[in-house]
């Protein structure tokens, strides 16, 4: 006879974990089967080893999904409170990051995200879940019960919940199995796309930011759709830092971007002024002041090279103004993206329409999913885990 459990959660990321331990809690016989040898190996990685767990300004506008309203129940009902909560009763010390424009909601382990996934995993044990690492699921089959091939042999359970994530980062446990397995239960897969991703150039213009690479400095970057203020970094490929993975999950392929140098500045007033008071400086001299230098040679190499050595009062006004509002409106066009490779996340997914938003059950009775598979993709800054949580909590309430 195949092992019998109350639960088996597919995926000991972030969502199957809090999904395992908040159904154990109330008495379940749960079982999570993970694929790879380790649990949680996305929250290692993420927030540069300190995981960057939840934002104290959760609020369901900061998520893209074709259905705008499904992530509300599930977030209101575990909130980034209750995360935090959770945190502190395990003695996690954290931190809200400083951005350039004051606090940013972000919250960080002080030492280690290997805390965030001890916390989880010292939850499940407590509550008795047993988790099966290296574990391959061959075949699923029928509903309540489910009849699960894997590599442990057959099992079964009352209800299963998908929580394996979406296609970022192979080498993390990105796979596209819960996308199969929701199409073989029914459901429809919006079509998926890197999220929160550098951007990529070619030509001349990769050749300049490669030179650059490892200059940073905040700029604000939109496109038709929306604009962020953050900073950016030039990489050998071509753009990343905070601004450019923001954008990047509101960018379509063949799109332009526009960049603003000075944000938050009128760079064409302060130029004349400084014309007035200063004749005889160098324009690259005044640009040096607002940004780094190695950025101002790479543009002064573009813009305005035939100029370079005139003093400022050799610039007539209207060359002046044109080069100010150049530099606040710089538009640049991405080849692409890094891809799935380097994303964050993965946009789109599993279509909401077949998921209750309260408890993640989809129109299969017994078959939940949670987390990134879902065709819900937070902003950058704790907003991604934060759905984890919540949507994985949902499920564990109801299963
Ligand atoms: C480098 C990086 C840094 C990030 N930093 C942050 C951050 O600081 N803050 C933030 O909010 N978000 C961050 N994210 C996003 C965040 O990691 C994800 O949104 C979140 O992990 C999604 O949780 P999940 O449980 O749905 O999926 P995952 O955490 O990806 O877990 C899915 C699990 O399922 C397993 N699996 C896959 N297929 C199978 C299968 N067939 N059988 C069994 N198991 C399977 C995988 O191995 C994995 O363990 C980051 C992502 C990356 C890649």
């Amino acid at each position: 006879m195949p092992a019998h459990y109350d639960v088996l959660v597919l995926g000991a990321g972030a969502a199957g974990l809090m999904c395992a331990m908040t159904a154990a809690r109330r008495g379940r016989r749960v079982r999570v089967l993970e694929r790879s040898n380790k649990p949680g190996k996305k929250i290692l990685m993420s927030g540069g080893g300190r995981c960057n767990f939840t934002n104290l300004h959760v609020a369901p506008d900061r998520f893209q999904s074709a259905n705008p309203h499904f992530c509300k129940s599930a977030l209101s009902r575990y909130t980034q409170w209750d995360f935090i909560e959770l945190v502190e009763q395990h003695g996690i010390d954290y931190f809200e990051k400083e951005t350039v424009n004051g606090l940013s909601g972000q919250l960080f382990c002080r030492e280690s995200s290997k805390q965030i996934v001890a916390m989880l995993l010292d939850e499940c044990g407590r509550s008795g879940v047993e988790i099966t690492l290296d574990c391959e699921t061959t075949k699923v089959q029928g509903t309540g019960p489910f009849r699960l091939e894997t590599s442990e042999g057959s099992l079964r359970s009352e209800t299963l919940v998908v929580a394996t994530g979406g296609l970022s980062i192979p080498s993390l446990g990105g796979s596209a199995f819960g996308y199969r397995l929701a199409k073989q239960f029914g459901m429809e897969v919006l079509p998926t796309s890197a999220g929160l991703a550098p951007f990529t150039f070619s030509g001349l213009l990769k050749e300049r930011f490669s030179r650059l690479a490892g200059v940073s400095c905040e700029v604000k970057a939109r496109n038709g759709e929306v604009g962020f203020r953050e900073d950016l970094l030039f990489t050998h490929r071509g753009l990343s830092g905070p601004v450019v993975l923001q954008l990047s999950s509101h960018w379509q392929p063949g799109e332009s971007i526009t960049l603003d140098l000075t944000p938050g500045k009128k760079l064409v007033p302060e130029l004349l002024k400084t014309k007035q008071r200063h004749p005889r400086s160098l324009l690259r001299t005044q640009l040096n002041d607002l940004l780094p230098h190695r950025l101002v040679r790479e543009i002064e190499d573009l813009f305005w090279s035939e100029h370079a050595d005139q003093p400022l009062s050799d610039w007539p006004d209207r060359r002046l103004e044109a080069l100010g509002d150049r530099l606040q409106a710089w538009r640049v066009k991405p080849s692409g993206t890094e891809g799935y490779r380097k994303a964050e996340v993965t946009l789109g997914g599993v279509n909401t329409q077949a998921l209750s938003s309260k408890t993640m059950e989809s129109h299969v009775p017994g078959l939940f999913l949670v987390g990134e598979v879902v065709d819900v993709t937070g902003e950058l800054g704790g907003f991604n885990f934060q759905w984890a949580w919540s949507s994985g909590h949902a499920a564990g309430q109801a299963v």
